[in-house]
């Protein structure tokens, strides 16, 4: 008999940054057949989710009725029994206000495997980020995390308002709605009304904000500020500690919302740079990369490999289509010895270098003209040279090294598919909280989320500055209408990322 290997993982999320998940936590999800997530798991997380893995959305804003957690439970007991694993994704640690518990508890009483993986709480991680240590030696000794939502825990007994009123740090998850019942409530226990207090909203993340005040203060204050849930509430002499150490919010992209429109498999490098810098990255592909109408051409030039003298690329999706398709017709690699390799730029070549083989052409930067330039130091005259890339894409490259005495076989090796059904998302992105820089790191990006925007809509985006890989990019942006652009000194992602850096930074630091 087959063994059913299914059971649930109930894993911590974090609290935001989806740089805060665990090792472990990553793992899980890496094998996941199911994901069951709710909305304070951050969706980037998904990306590392097997494609075929079923995604289970059962996370509604506010209060889980208790119908929907028994529903919850009965869909992780029954994707666990059809042999699945199933992956409990939920928002900072899984027993820390989560539901967690519960949870295990169904599946313990299912008999159904599971197991657990902490993670990092927004009730230590939040305060982190806004430069408050929840406990510091010279200022308190305990810690006490609080349900700010009483009515949510039904059955709890209410928080022992005279014992918190003695603790050094309380810090309250779920208390939005109640800030100001719960400041009365320490204030009438016995906490004094100056008691420093800080409320952080989305914390981690780069839309994070702070508001600081007293518990008499702290309430209008955020009411003033128009702060919205998800908040983590400090209070404590702790909070002082924030004017040192507020460390998060000096991150030179801090708060700057930044469009990045290069294609799922390619956005990665890019988004991380910029993360990391503090900014606020939002991914919208404005290119999918599908394969090739049909695989004719390309099939064929694998076939007959050997005869080639070099093999060119010029895009990294065009080294993993090439590969893929590789794989595919089960070739052996071998049949490559001998062959030599270029590639338009480095993050090609690396790409290239990811098989072990050694890379013999590249060019400085990502354009045609370079990797002419680098080839023009080899004999071309009587060499077969195959160009694997796109199905529509510049007559250059293959013109020039006819002119140079090669015999040029182009295939198609992927598609670049124009996302259509995306508009309504785009539109909605360009509308919501401001856009402080689009980047482009090649023409057919800036065609497409222009002819996403269309004539009705530019008007959201002409204003906003632009950041262009390189020369040819920019001619684009520049015909498509826009006028502020940043373009950096060499066309790559990292130099793409500091001009922005540069550029953005610039303004922030005027305070
Ligand atoms: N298990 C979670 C808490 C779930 S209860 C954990 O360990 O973090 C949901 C509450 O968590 C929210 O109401 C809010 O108080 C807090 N929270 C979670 N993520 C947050 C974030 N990024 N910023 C502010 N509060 C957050």
């Amino acid at each position: 008999m087959k063994k059913n290997k299914g059971k649930v993982c109930l894993v911590g999320a974090g609290p935001g940054d989806p740089g805060l998940i665990t090792v472990k936590g990553l793992e899980c999800l890496k094998k996941a057949a199911v994901v069951v997530y709710d909305h304070l798991a951050n969706r980037s997380l998904l990306q590392n989710v097997p494609p075929l893995a079923k995604m289970v959305y059962v996370g509604k804003k506010g209060a889980f009725h208790s119908q929907s957690q028994e529903g919850i439970n009965a869909l992780l007991v029954r994707e666990a029994r059809r042999g699945k694993i199933v992956v409990r994704l939920k928002g900072g640690d899984p027993f820390v206000f989560g539901r967690g518990g519960e949870e295990a508890e169904a599946l313990a009483e299912a008999g159904v495997p599971f197991e657990v993986v902490p993670g990092v709480t927004s009730a230590i991680a939040v305060p982190a980020y806004a430069g408050i240590p929840v406990t510091h030696r010279d200022f308190v000794s305990d810690v006490a995390f609080v349900t700010g939502h009483e009515k949510d825990e039904q059955g709890a007994s209410p928080p022992d308002w005279k014992a918190l009123a003695r603790i050094g740090t309380v810090v309250f998850l779920m208390g939005w709605r109640n800030l100001a019942e719960i400041a009365r409530k320490l204030v009438g226990a016995g906490r004094d009304p100056k008691t420093p207090t800080a409320v952080v909203e989305w914390g981690t993340l780069s839309r994070q904000r702070v508001v600081v005040g007293t518990l008499a203060s702290i309430a209008g204050e955020v009411f003033r500020a128009k702060i919205k849930p998800p908040t983590v509430i400090i209070v404590g002499s702790v909070v002082n500690l924030r004017r040192k150490i507020n460390w998060f919010e000096k991150k030179p992209l801090f708060g700057r919302r930044i469009l990045v429109t290069r294609p799922r498999s390619q956005a990665g490098e890019l988004s991380r740079l910029l993360s990391a810098e503090g900014a606020d990255v939002v991914e919208f592909p404005a290119i999918e990369i599908r394969p090739p109408k049909n695989f004719k051409a390309l099939d064929k030039a694998i076939r007959n490999i050997r005869r080639f003298d070099w093999v060119l690329w010029t895009s990294v999706n065009g080294v993993q289509a090439f590969f893929d398709r590789w794989v595919h017709l089960k070739k052996d690699i071998r049949d490559l010895a001998g062959i030599r390799f270029a590639a338009v730029g480095p993050a090609t070549a690396k790409a290239i270098e990811k098989f072990h083989l050694k890379v013999s052409a590249v060019a400085e930067e990502y354009r045609a003209e370079g990797l002419l330039r680098a080839m023009s130091r080899h004999p071309l005259k009587g060499k077969t040279v195959l160009v694997a890339r796109a199905e529509v894409a510049r007559v250059l490259l293959p013109e020039k090294l006819k002119k140079m005495g090669a015999r040029v076989t182009e295939v198609a090796a992927y598609r670049m598919k124009f996302p259509v059904h995306r508009r309504r998302e785009l539109v909605q992105l360009m509308t919501k909280p401001p856009i402080d820089c689009l980047t482009f790191a090649s023409s057919a990006t800036v065609e497409n989320f222009s002819r996403l925007l269309g004539k009705s809509h530019f008007h959201l985006a002409k204003s906003i500055p632009v950041a262009s890989i390189g020369p040819l990019t920019t001619r684009t942006v520049r015909k498509a209408g826009f006028s502020r652009i940043i373009q950096p000194r060499q066309a790559t992602i990292p130099h793409l990322a500091s001009a922005i850096l540069d550029k953005l930074k610039k303004q922030t630091r005027m305070d």
